[in-house]
């Protein structure tokens, strides 16, 4: 098969964990037999610096003609002060609008490798864990209506949550979809005992539900969702949520997996296309200097091979790839004991595509 992927380098040093995921696709395509043709566009900071805006036309126009998209990260010190519409984060709000990215899908793993690195009690690290957060992207309070006005004692702002049922169970089939591939299990998260829009969001679960009678599904209010993350992380599998409660829970799961360099995303349209990308950001301090964990990128492109090419044997030898680094006691600077040696961005790199 033949394949288009626009590669969205970005700045600092996504760049480096870009082209590291490249180096693996090229590998996997050697062994499969397919073509990935890869074309490099502009955005963020290295954007700015050339053209003047954080996300040119031109970007959105080849992403749109791609069959996916890989980004690395944006954003450093250098345009840290310019005006808020010219920063390159900017882009990555616009980008995803373009796209009509509506689901953000989050995995959180415990590598029993890793099981070291996780801040949790040793008896709960003990049983790991394989999270899957289906977040809804583009509706919610952060893209409802918004202000000031005077009010009861003065100066007040608001924001306003609204979902539609639409929207609701678009997001919803993703999860109950998702489940199907993995443990059949979707815990659906909510505050119904205080807001309307939860009590929608339940009701339109719970219809949807009854089409999916072989995935368990559940409800979790969101204060118990944020304790039972740190408390028994084992018992979820597909996690549902809105956006704002996706937001902190899905920081949350990451921070329990013990490194941020190995977590991967997706955010998928309702068409095949969708832009790829590790949770970090372009870790300025440690820029230019070789030693970036490369997986959470690496990680990325397996999900683009799964969720956009549906191709999961792919996707899998990458996945078997870099648990097997890991097992081997392989690590970048970020997972490494103090004190104990550690591979560069290209030496991980090199390990995982030899065991492809
Ligand atoms: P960050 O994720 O870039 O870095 C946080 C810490 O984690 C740093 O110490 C960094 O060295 C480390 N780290 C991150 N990725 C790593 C990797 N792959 N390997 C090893 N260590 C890694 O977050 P930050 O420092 O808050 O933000 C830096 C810049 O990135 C800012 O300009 C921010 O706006 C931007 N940012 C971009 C995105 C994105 O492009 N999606 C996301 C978050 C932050």
């Amino acid at each position: 098969m033949k394949y288009e992927i626009a590669l969205l380098r970005g700045d600092g040093i996504g760049p480096e964990i870009v082209d590291s995921a490249v180096r693996v696709l090229k590998a996997i395509a050697v062994k499969f037999g397919h073509e990935f043709i890869f074309t490099p566009y502009l955005i963020g900071g290295a954007a700015i610096d050339e053209v003047g805006v954080p996300l040119p036309d031109a970007t959105v126009e080849g992403c749109l003609r791609s069959d996916s998209v890989l980004l690395g990260a944006v954003g450093g010190p250098k345009w840290d002060t310019l005006p808020g519409n010219l920063r390159p984060e900017k882009a990555l709000l616009g980008i995803r609008k373009a796209l009509g990215l509506f689901t953000n899908l989050r995995p959180a793993r415990l590598y029993p490798a890793l099981k070291d690195s996780c801040p949790l009690r040793e008896s709960v690290a003990a049983n790991g864990f394989d999270i899957m957060i289906v977040r809804e992207l583009t509706g919610g309070i952060y893209f409802g209506d918004r202000g000031y006005r005077e009010g009861k004692y003065g100066e007040e702002a608001f924001d306003t949550e609204c979902y539609s049922r639409f929207e609701i169970e678009r997001i919803a089939r993703v999860a109950f979809e998702t489940a199907k591939k993995r443990r059949s299990k979707v815990t659906s998260i909510d505050k119904a005992n205080v807001l309307e829009t939860s009590r929608l969001w339940r009701k339109t679960v719970h219809e949807l539900a009854a089409e999916y009678a072989d995935v368990e599904c559940s409800d979790m209010l969101v204060d118990n969702a944020a304790m039972q993350l740190v408390k028994n992380p084992a018992q979820f599998d597909v996690v549902l949520t809105s956006n704002m409660f996706g937001d902190i829970l899905s920081d949350e799961a990451s921070q329990i997996t013990g490194s941020i360099g190995l977590l991967p995303s997706a955010s998928l349209s309702d068409n095949t296309r969708g832009m790829y990308e590790p949770i970090h950001g372009s870790a300025p301090d440690i820029a230019g200097k070789g030693i970036a964990n490369p997986i959470a990128t690496i990680l990325s492109a397996a999900m683009m091979l799964r969720y956009s090419f549906s191709l999961s044997a792919e996707a899998d030898a990458i996945e078997n790839a870099v648990s097997s680094v890991l097992n081997d006691g392989l690590r970048t600077a970020d997972i490494a004991a103090k004190g104990d040696p550690f591979l560069t961005t290209a030496e991980m790199t090199d390990a995982i595509t030899e065991r492809i």
